[in-house]
């Protein structure tokens, strides 16, 4: 590991085709020791023990969306050999626009795109939500941790164009319409039995209905939530954009609509539906959707019009929690491994945050072991509150529990003006807590300060 080009330090000798060099005969006596230990069905912490010998390490990442194509560039980047697989032919953005944290973005400035994504995006400044009467549900502004923060509302076409030149300016090898179903020891297994690899490290990036922690780790119930989302992005006329805000409007806990400026004169649309309503099978209908959305939200009755004669996508989430973030060489990271309901707007910059502390973990670990558990260290807390805090949120906002939505607009309106929960609140939605008790506070210029 010693040889291997840290992250940080990008002057390190590469060779002609920019590998970092490694001892031969030491990599071969790794390796060998590492196959033999295999082959013995030794167990993980004896392969683990065995790798730190191996400085540069062959990587297979399994997915190309947010967390697998910026887990793939960093550590193609870092020295490794890295392949990533997708199962599409041409890989594609899937889901709705999204809204980028100070977390998220400080990733991309890492890779470069952060300024791109900000141009492509819309810079929103705070989320807010109203009943259907106009009161106040939140309330929240960036400018309440640093004047300088905000986030970026992005069509995930954009993000995707964005990550995926980065991804293909990198060192890693692509490889599409191939789909993995399974991990054999060291090698991915597609559906038909051909096999790829040997790997050393396997970063399963699939996504929240992964298929390979279906297999690999069967006892993860990974339950569908109740309630999904159907979405569209139209033409923004109502000048959302300029407001930089999140805009959301509810009635009770049954109806819900989101409004997210997405840049280049777009909006889109998020409208809330139990998963009953959502399946491929059943047709929207959208005149019935255009009155019960007006009936909602009246002054957003021209972009309602317009989404109504459009095409909708529906999207449904898993609550993920896994006890492990590994099952031997294989590392979960994305949705793939804290998938949980958008409403916190958190799931993209999570996966951004699993692929920059991956890639810096390998680069300072003494062995594949180690970096497992200080990844598992670094990672945890933020993702266990982020699960946790979106998991008691959603029926707040997608349920049929009336109660809870009586709740949530007598406490969390005036909630968002009491200082302390105000602050809280505020870095819940940037991204940026540690836990329930702490956050990490962002740096002079309102970036989230990835280096501390
Ligand atoms: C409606 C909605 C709104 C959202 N809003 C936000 C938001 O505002 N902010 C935010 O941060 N997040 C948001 N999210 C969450 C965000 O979209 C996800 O967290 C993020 O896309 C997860 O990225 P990922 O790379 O882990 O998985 P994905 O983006 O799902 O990528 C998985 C990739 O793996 C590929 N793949 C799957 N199975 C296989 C296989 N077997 N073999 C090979 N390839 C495979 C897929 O084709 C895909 O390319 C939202 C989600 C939804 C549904």
């Amino acid at each position: 590991m010693a040889n291997r080009r840290s992250l940080q330090d990008r002057s390190s000798p590469r060779r002609d085709d920019g590998r970092v060099p490694v001892s031969a005969r030491q990599s071969r006596a790794a390796r060998l020791l590492y196959y033999a230990a295999l082959a013995a069905d030794d167990n993980f912490g004896y392969i683990a023990f065995v790798t730190k010998f191996l400085g540069l390490l062959d990587i297979a990442v399994v997915g190309c969306g947010v967390a697998g194509q910026a887990a793939a560039t960093l550590l193609a980047e870092s020295g490794h050999r890295v392949t990533i697989y997708e199962r599409f032919t041409e890989p594609q953005p899937i889901g709705a626009g999204l809204l980028l944290q100070p977390t998220g973005l400080a990733v991309l400035r890492k890779l470069g795109l952060a300024d791109a994504a900000i141009a492509g995006g819309a810079r929103v400044t705070g989320l807010e939500a109203r009943t259907h009467r106009g009161r106040s549900v939140l309330d929240l502004h960036y400018a309440d941790l640093h004047p300088l923060a905000h986030g970026v509302g992005i069509h995930r076409a954009t993000l995707f164009d964005l990550l995926h030149g980065r991804l293909l300016q990198s060192p890693a090898k692509l490889v599409t319409g191939t789909e993995i179903v399974d991990v054999d020891k060291t090698h991915l297994v597609e559906e038909n039995g051909a096999r790829h690899g040997p790997f050393d490290l396997i970063v399963a990036a699939d996504g929240a209905h992964s298929a390979l922690r279906a297999r690999l780790m069967p006892q993860v119930r990974a339950p569908l939530y109740s309630w999904g989302c159907m979405w569209t992005t139209v033409p923004d006329l109502l000048g959302i954009g300029a407001a930089g805000l999140l805009r959301q409007r509810v009635r009770g806990t049954r109806l819900m609509m989101g409004l997210l400026p997405v840049g280049r004169g777009e909006v889109t649309i998020y409208w809330s539906l139990p998963i009953r309503a959502l399946g491929r099978s059943k047709t929207i209908d959208l005149a019935s959707w255009r009155r019960t959305a007006t009936a909602l939200w009246p002054e957003a009755a021209a972009i309602i019009d317009h989404a109504a004669t459009g095409d909708f996508a529906r999207a449904t989430y898993r609550h993920v929690a896994l006890a492990r973030w590994n099952a031997g060489p294989v590392l979960f990271i994305g949705d793939a491994a804290h998938g949980t309901s958008p409403q916190l707007g958190q799931g993209a910059n999570l996966g951004l945050m699993d692929a920059w502390t991956l890639a810096t973990t390998l680069a300072d670990a003494p062995d594949l072991l180690s970096a497992f558990l200080r990844f598992e260290r670094r990672r945890d807390p933020a993702v266990r509150y982020y699960r946790h805090a979106s998991h008691l949120l959603t029926p707040f906002f997608q349920s049929r529990l009336a109660p809870l939505g009586w709740l949530r607009d007598a406490v969390m309106g005036p909630a968002c003006h009491v200082p302390g929960l105000r602050v809280m609140m505020g870095s819940t939605l940037a991204g940026t807590r540690r836990g329930w008790l702490s956050a990490t506070p962002l740096g002079d210029n309102g970036c989230f300060p990835l280096d501390v």
